[in-house]
């Protein structure tokens, strides 16, 4: 069983009770993981608490940059092993887990530069006053991942929340863990002080809700379901604990048919593909201007016949989903759309060899689907993207912002007017125009509006979010 990592040592459960750990391309348990509790998550915000009063909390901001960049060094050193561990973990296409070992790296390296860039302001106030606006850290911060990404969300939320000098405990999801006990065991061999960094693992509603809940916890990194992005939010209120919140979304690809084709298809296909579509930022829906809109189809349907599924190991366009219950899940939405009678353009293969144990999806495109329709408001988590016609910019833009959610837009047009008229109108917390983002740019801030949840990580400005604001006013004369 691998233990949790706590105060640079692997840490036995208090339970003494374990959580098997399946390989979703076979379905069969291969390792098993500490199932934490209450007594895990008081032992691990001590520790952070003491390194950030002590031998965390003592170091420069200069000396915890370089320390970063050594951890970002290390994981670069350790890329093969990481993506190997995160592959069969997460049932990820080797590639696909390649470039997250790669993003984990990048993010450290990201914001170890930036750790003794955090500037504060001065403001001008009274004569007789100087007056100092500082960025401290929170001090001990909670950190809730989901199984996804573990390694690239891990790197943007506690890769910030180190930079700006908090102490961390890390919560990942029970489904994907391994990668990043590995990742904590490196920051111990490069020299981070015991306690900076602790991983406890287990079941979201046992120790997850023992973090969120912990008086020790001074603010929440939560990435997740709206759904649990709730409970987390209530539970956080006790202590008036701050939260940030990033609950995926239903980001919509808009096309115009004045778009090169070339470009975007290969763009839309992978931004729904990608880790069998289980991606936040998943380019879940596509609209596309009715007078291009079966040529469109025809491609993308062309397109997806090639798609093949299959296990990680075979390194394919898709791997399995995460789970059983995922897949069903998954399943659902597409039994739900034939009994409404919505048609299937276009769908990928699962490989012959693919084990029948496994948990996979082909990748589907589903066509015509009403904009009310679940397929087209909720977020499906899986390779499935739902298409619909639309008749001028107007009707884009209500298309667009017509779901809960509002992460990710996409907007494909060579009209440079229309570009920014749109960007300006939809509603979510990125915009790319002719291309696509999903999962890429660590300098570039990331997270959603409405359900898509607050508060930014990714570049700088996820630094603002992991510190407080001290305002210091010093009355001289
Ligand atoms: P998904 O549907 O993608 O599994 P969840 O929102 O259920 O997403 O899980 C995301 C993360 O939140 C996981 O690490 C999970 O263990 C954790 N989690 C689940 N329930 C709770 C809870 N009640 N309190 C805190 N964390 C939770």
């Amino acid at each position: 069983m691998k233990q949790h990592f706590i105060n640079n040592r692997w840490a036995s459960p208090a339970s003494g009770e374990s959580i098997p750990v399946v390989d979703p391309s076979d379905g069969q348990v291969f390792e098993a993981i500490a199932r934490g509790n209450t007594a895990d998550i008081d032992q691990a915000v001590s520790a952070a608490r003491a390194a950030y009063e002590g031998d965390w909390g003592r170091l420069s901001a200069m000396e915890r940059g370089r320390l970063m960049q050594k951890l970002a060094q290390k994981m670069s050193d350790q890329a093969e092993e990481l993506a190997q561990i995160e592959a069969r973990d997460c049932g990820k296409p080797v590639k696909q887990a390649r470039a997250d070992a790669a993003a984990v790296a990048r993010y450290f390296e990201f914001y170890a530069g930036a750790a003794d860039k955090l500037l504060g302001y001065t403001i001008p106030y009274q004569n007789g006053y100087t007056v100092l606006a500082l960025r401290e850290p929170h001090g001990v911060t909670g950190h809730i991942i989901p199984w996804n990404y573990p390694m690239q969300i891990f790197g943007r939320s506690v890769g910030g929340a180190l930079a700006a000098g908090n102490a961390c405990v890390v919560k990942p999801a029970e489904d994907a863990c391994l990668s990043l006990l590995r990742i904590a065991e490196l920051a111990a061999e490069v020299g981070f002080p015991a306690g900076a960094l602790n991983i406890v693992t287990g079941y979201g509603h046992e120790v997850g809700d023992a973090l969120v809940k912990h008086p020790g916890i001074d603010h929440v990194s939560f990435t997740g379901s709206p759904a649990i992005g709730k409970v987390v939010v209530r539970a956080a209120a006790e202590n008036h604990t701050p939260v940030t919140l990033e609950l995926g979304g239903k980001s919509p690809q808009i096309v115009f048919a004045d778009t090169d084709f070339d470009a975007m298809l290969p763009v839309v296909v992978n931004a729904i593909v990608q880790n069998a579509g289980q991606t936040c930022s998943a380019g879940s829906r596509l609209l596309v201007e009715r007078k291009a809109y079966e040529e469109v189809l025809a491609r993308l349907s062309k397109a997806f016949s090639q798609l093949q599924v299959g296990p990680s190991s075979m390194d394919l366009d898709c791997g399995p989903l995460i789970r059983q219950t995922q897949l069903q899940r998954v399943a659902g939405f597409l039994e739900e759309a034939g009994r409404d009678g919505l048609a299937i353009a276009g769908q990928g293969r699962i490989v012959a060899d693919a084990p029948s144990t496994g948990f996979y999806q082909a990748p589907t495109l589903v066509r015509d689907v009403p904009p009310a329709h679940r397929l087209a408001q909720e977020e499906v988590f899986g390779p499935v993207i739902a298409a619909m016609p639309f008749d001028d910019e107007a009707g884009a833009v209500k298309l667009a912002n017509g779901t809960a959610y509002g992460l990710v837009s996409s907007i494909w047009t060579r009209d440079g007017a229309r570009q920014m008229r749109l960007a300006r109108k939809v509603r979510s917390g990125q915009v790319f125009i002719n291309n696509y983002g999903a999962g890429g740019g660590v300098e570039l801030p990331f997270g959603g509006v409405k359900a898509s949840g607050y508060g930014r990580e990714k570049g700088f400005e996820a630094l603002y979010g992991f510190t407080v604001l001290k305002t210091i006013a010093i009355k001289h004369d």
